[in-house]
């Protein structure tokens, strides 16, 4: 069996559904269980709606809005407008409650949230019907998925596994189950965190030992470099665990890491999947590639990048310098990403710098620090870099050819990224020069 799950702008409008459901027709030999998000941005429009009830505004318009949205999806796929009279009604009590107490308690926002995803599954399960697939919606919370009581973003816990295993595979026909909700042990109502349904997905594809997990959303996949910054790029059809890990951070718009580590531990691939253009094959994440030959797999590149560096002499011959200087990013909850350090300096980045003026303040009574602004770190990754000589010597001519200046270095050991920081304004050509060298035309 597979699980396929589709995110919110794949099931955004009746014709989204219907090329989902299309899809999900094609691939019946195939056992499927469907995963859904809440359709199109109705998530956002809740979490809006909850802050309208709370201060008692103009809430009734958004309520009546969110109802439309789903009227109008049953209407153009020729369901029954009664499928969701119940979920109405609990919706519409709930933010009664919220309005009328002008605040509103986790338990009720997670309430409200899962209003979508549980309108969705019935939607989407109508909409197979109408296709003459058998199906039936499901809450994922009924079915097993036990999660910590960390709101908004719980943790599954390690018995839903077996509880989903045998829940579902009871469930005729195609099951659509909710994706971002889960309960607590004592019942109550939990979501995932945001963008949760592909943890959904890969929490029931590993319960029930899926031959692939598939996450269908409205881009090619992985590409090998963002293609506004290089219009030739192509997907990426295969990369490990750990260069989807690092790709994330850069935004390439796939899956969180952390989305997919169940999947991963149970050896279950995962594969990206355009339901724009169902018959490419995406790209699929594997626990670890095998590949050999492949030196990069892409150049990604994030904008918007603060380098700090920081100076002092008492670094000379001291221990415990560069623990006092975290220290203080721990304090400020600054999360630092790319770090090189020498006998005297050590230099990192941020991206968020919120809290950055007074680390900086702090770091100044021991130290002296500069500040750059507007960088932008670029980053080649692949599995196959570790085992080729001069690689870092291929990137830096290259880069020199193009008269870059690169500002900071960081290639660990056994790492299979080479990371390096630009000034902003030369990020578009490191990333065109770099994927020219690796990838050609
Ligand atoms: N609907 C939820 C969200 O928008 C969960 C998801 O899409 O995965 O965050
Ligand atoms: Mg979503």
């Amino acid at each position: 069996m597979i699980v396929m799950k589709f995110g919110g702008t794949s099931l955004g409008s009746a014709v989204r559904m219907l090329a989902a459901a299309r899809i999900v027709k094609g691939r019946l030999r195939r056992k499927p269980v469907v995963v859904v998000s809440a359709a199109g941005d109705t998530t956002d429009r809740l979490e809006k709606l909850c802050e309208a009830a709370i201060a008692s505004r103009n809430w009734e318009k958004q309520l009546e809005g969110v109802f439309d949205f789903h009227g109008a999806l049953l209407d153009k796929l020729g369901i029954n407008k009664d499928l969701l009279v119940k979920e109405k009604r609990y919706l519409r009590q709930t933010v009664q409650r919220i309005a009328k107490r002008g605040k509103c308690s986790e338990a009720n926002r997670v309430r409200v949230l899962a209003h979508g995803e549980r309108c969705c599954a019935k939607v989407f399960s109508g909409a197979l019907a109408s296709l003459g697939v058998a199906s039936s919606a499901h809450d994922s919370f009924k079915l097993g998925m036990v999660t910590d009581r960390r709101f908004p973003e719980a943790k599954v816990l390690p018995e839903a596994f077996g509880l989903l295993r045998s829940s579902i595979s009871r469930l005729c026909g195609v099951p659509v189950i909710t994706g971002f909700l889960g309960a607590t042990k004592g019942g109550e109502l939990t979501t995932l965190g945001r963008g949760g349904s592909d943890v959904s997905a890969s929490v029931i594809g590993a319960a029930l030992g899926a031959k692939e997990i598939e996450i269908w959303t409205d881009v090619p996949g992985v590409m090998t470099a963002d293609p506004r910054v290089v219009p030739g790029a192509w997907p990426v059809r295969k990369l490990s665990f750990g260069e989807a890990a690092e790709l994330a951070y850069f935004g390439a718009r796939v899956l969180h890491p952390k989305a997919i580590a169940p999947a991963i531990e149970k050896s279950i691939p995962v594969r990206v999947l355009n339901t724009f253009d169902p018959q490419d094959r995406g790209t699929v994440i594997v626990p670890r590639s095998r590949e050999t030959g492949i030196v990069a797999k892409a150049i990604a590149h994030k904008k918007g990048i603060t380098a700090v560096i920081v100076n002092s002499l008492r670094m000379l011959e001291a221990h415990g310098f560069l623990a006092r200087v975290f220290e203080i990013f721990r304090k400020y909850s600054i999360s630092v990403d790319m770090i090189t350090t020498s006998e005297v300096s050590i230099s990192l980045t941020v991206d968020d710098t919120g809290n950055l003026e007074l680390a900086a303040g702090e770091l100044a009574e021991f130290a002296s620090v500069s500040v750059m602004h507007r960088r932008a770190i670029v980053c080649v990754v692949g599995e196959g870099m570790k085992r080729v000589r001069a690689m870092a010597g291929r990137i830096f001519s290259c880069l020199g050819r193009e008269d870059i200046n690169v500002e900071m270095i960081s290639q660990g050991a056994s790492e299979i990224n080479v990371s390096f920081l630009v000034h902003e304004r030369s990020a578009k050509a490191a990333v065109r020069a770099l994927h020219r060298d690796f990838f050609g035309k």
